[in-house]
């Protein structure tokens, strides 16, 4: 081998060395007890001034444990245990002035003036060393016998064994006390190369990232402990008892893993875990519903990538977000949906430069003189290749970048545009824009607002619509905003009503002004007698509560008739018209005057 092979291989073996070191979590931590007794009995043993539990870093030694001194770090260079950690066995060095190496060890140079030193290699079960178990003396020492040395060799593996643990507690999940998803790969390489088995992943996922932060906000980590423990003991129990594994995937996220299972097993495994999985858990009296989604990546290939099939596993929930409660079995289509949402935030940029958005307007009639009282605007996208992307898709995904901003600022700017045209051609008309709870939850937005002059002379011909779902995220931030809209003379209206969870009674703790019926309940009033019933009960308190009345997706004169009747004051939907361009729009109410 020559010289520069044999350097690279050292340098790889130095960086190996400090990123296991690093990956233990161990530098600049404070004492423990254990590694104290490990200094303590070495001091004992040899009546040594200074006993340490020393980690070579890259440039000094870190003292876990330091017996003798107030020293917690010193340089590495020219130091006892910078080379004991190149050693085999248990580096003796009876006295240091003899010894070049150590002429310039700033531990033999200065105080406490060391002449011997005995350092035992710290050698985690990877086979890497991180330090030493070592302790020095201020005389020269000669009688350092061989049973010295395996007691101080004991000392290291037992510094070694407890680092050990330390990275294999990090390789649990805290919350779940599952292994994490990581380990799964040599167990799939196992089951599917040793054993020969078919492999089925499984990606659980239980509540959402967005619901597991609500529910750690309201129950508390504790309950959410005993929550996700409940939960993986469901699942523990329908698992078949052999060639079964569960790991972590993230808080609420499961990875399962069974070997053996022939391709229908496995469907039916997934479809018993989705049965006893929609079952209300009842934690210390608060009923739980989970909304889980569930992967399913199947191969009975020899050849099976663990990531490959994992990630496949992952990419089967890929379902979209409004789809609750679905679990979406192993499919390519799953992987695609990823994709595609993928491809949609990474095109928005581009393509609204390129202005690829426009705006239509939905008619919204008065139902007390079937007079058109204004419109809802709503965006539209046509993409170059993926076509005309509905609202319902991209936003959701848009919102969870900082686009929303700019697409909500341009959606404003569209609209006052066209209500100055309107004004021109005497046209009054009060348009309704949906906003993101992005919008609502950013203390400086309406701050903003107050310099969009265009904006501030239309304020009395806008309102903004907010879903419930939206208004129910952040309670106090949102009424701020609503408050501060108001004194700019910007209504708010609460979008999609019923399809979240808020009462009226809760609503109402916010000054909006109007409530729109979701149309999910409104669409099906006619053949069902419950959701008649809903919508009028919801319609009168609405009313005592003095909030205005719309009712979205109308489309027959039935159901108009109805909504009439429960004292609905607007309302909107494919029985007047669908959402067209301003165009259309003009040319439509031109129409319906007549
Ligand atoms: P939304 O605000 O609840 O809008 C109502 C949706 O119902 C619209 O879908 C509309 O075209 C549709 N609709 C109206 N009447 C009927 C009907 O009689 N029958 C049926 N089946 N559907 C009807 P669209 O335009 O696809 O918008 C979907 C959602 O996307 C909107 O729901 C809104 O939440 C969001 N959205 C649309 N434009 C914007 C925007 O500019 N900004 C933000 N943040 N969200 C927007
Ligand atoms: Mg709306
Ligand atoms: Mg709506």
């Amino acid at each position: 081998m020559s010289d520069s092979e044999y350097n690279i291989v050292d340098l790889l073996k130095e960086s190996n060395r400090l990123h296991a070191l690093s990956a233990l979590n161990v530098l600049d931590t404070a004492p423990e007890p254990y590694y104290d007794k490990i200094t303590r009995l070495v001091s004992l043993k040899f009546d040594a001034p200074v006993a340490l539990v020393s980690l070579v870093d890259k440039d000094r030694l870190f003292f876990k444990s330091a017996y003798g001194t107030k020293a917690v770090e010193v340089d590495r260079a020219n130091t006892f245990c910078s080379v004991a950690i190149t050693k085999h066995g248990v580096l003796v060095v009876p006295d240091a002035l003899q010894d070049d190496r150590f002429l310039q060890c700033p531990v033999v140079c200065n105080a406490p003036y060391a002449r011997f030193y005995a350092g035992a290699p710290i050698i985690l079960s990877s086979g890497i060393c991180i330090g030493t178990v070592c302790f020095i003396f201020p005389e020269p020492y000669y009688d350092f016998s061989k049973n010295d040395q395996i007691f101080l060799e004991g000392m290291a593996d037992m510094a070694a064994s407890h680092f050990d643990l330390r990275l294999s507690r990090d390789l649990v999940d805290p919350m779940n006390l599952l292994p994490m998803a990581s380990v799964a790969v040599s167990v799939i390489n196992d089951l599917a190369y040793i054993k020969e088995h078919s492999i089925s992943a499984y990606s659980i996922e239980l509540f959402g990232s967005t619901r597991i932060s609500e529910l750690l906000v309201v129950l508390g980590e504790h309950k959410i402990f005993t929550l996700l423990q409940a939960e993986r003991l469901i699942i523990e129990k329908i698992l078949p008892n052999n060639n079964s594994y569960m790991f972590s995937l993230g808080v609420d996220r499961f990875l399962c893993i069974v070997g053996g299972l022939s391709r229908d097993q496995s469907f039916i495994l997934a479809d018993r875990m989705e049965v006893a999985l929609s079952k209300v858990i009842d934690l210390e009296s608060t009923p739980i519903i989970n909304v889980s989604k569930i992967g399913l990546a199947y191969s009975d290939n020899m050849d099976v990538q663990p990531g490959g099939l994992i990630r496949m596993a992952i990419a089967g929930m890929g379902s979209p977000r409004k789809n609750f409660a679905s679990s979406t079995l192993y499919s390519e289509e799953g992987e695609n949906n990823i994709k595609r949402r993928l491809s949609i935030i990474h095109d928005f940029p581009g393509s609204f430069k390129e202005g690829n958005f426009s705006i239509q307007y939905q008619p919204k009639i008065n139902l007390k003189n079937n007079k058109v009282a204004g419109a809802e605007a709503l965006i539209r996208w046509d993409h170059k290749t993926l076509g005309r992307i509905s609202p319902d898709e991209f936003i959701p995904l848009i919102e969870d970048t900082s686009f929303i901003y700019q697409l909500s600022e341009w959606s404003i700017k569209q609209v006052t545009n066209d209500l100055d045209a309107w004004e021109k051609q005497d046209i009054h008309l009060n348009i309704s824009i949906n906003m993101s709870a992005k919008n609502f939850q950013k203390d400086t937005w309406v701050e903003t607002l107050k310099k969009n002059n265009a904006l501030l002379d239309k304020a009395n011909n806008i309102c903004f619509e907010l879903t419930e779902t939206a208004a129910f995220s952040n309670i106090q931030a949102v009424s701020e905003t609503i408050d501060q809209l108001n004194r700019i003379g910007i209504k708010t209206h609460i979008d999609d009503f019923g399809t979240g969870h808020c009462t009226l009674t809760y609503i109402s703790q916010l000054n909006v002004s109007a409530i729109k019926l979701d149309q999910q309940f409104v669409m099906p009033m006619v053949n069902s007698p419950k959701d008649k019933m809903i919508v009028e009960h919801t319609c009168h308190l609405a009313k005592a509560l003095g909030f205005e009345l719309i009712a979205e997706g109308v489309e027959t004169e039935a159901i108009k008739d109805i909504l009439k009747e429960f004292g609905v004051d607007y309302v909107q939907g494919f029985l007047y018209s669908k959402a067209m361009n301003v165009d259309d729009f003009n040319h439509w109410i031109k129409n319906y005057n007549m």
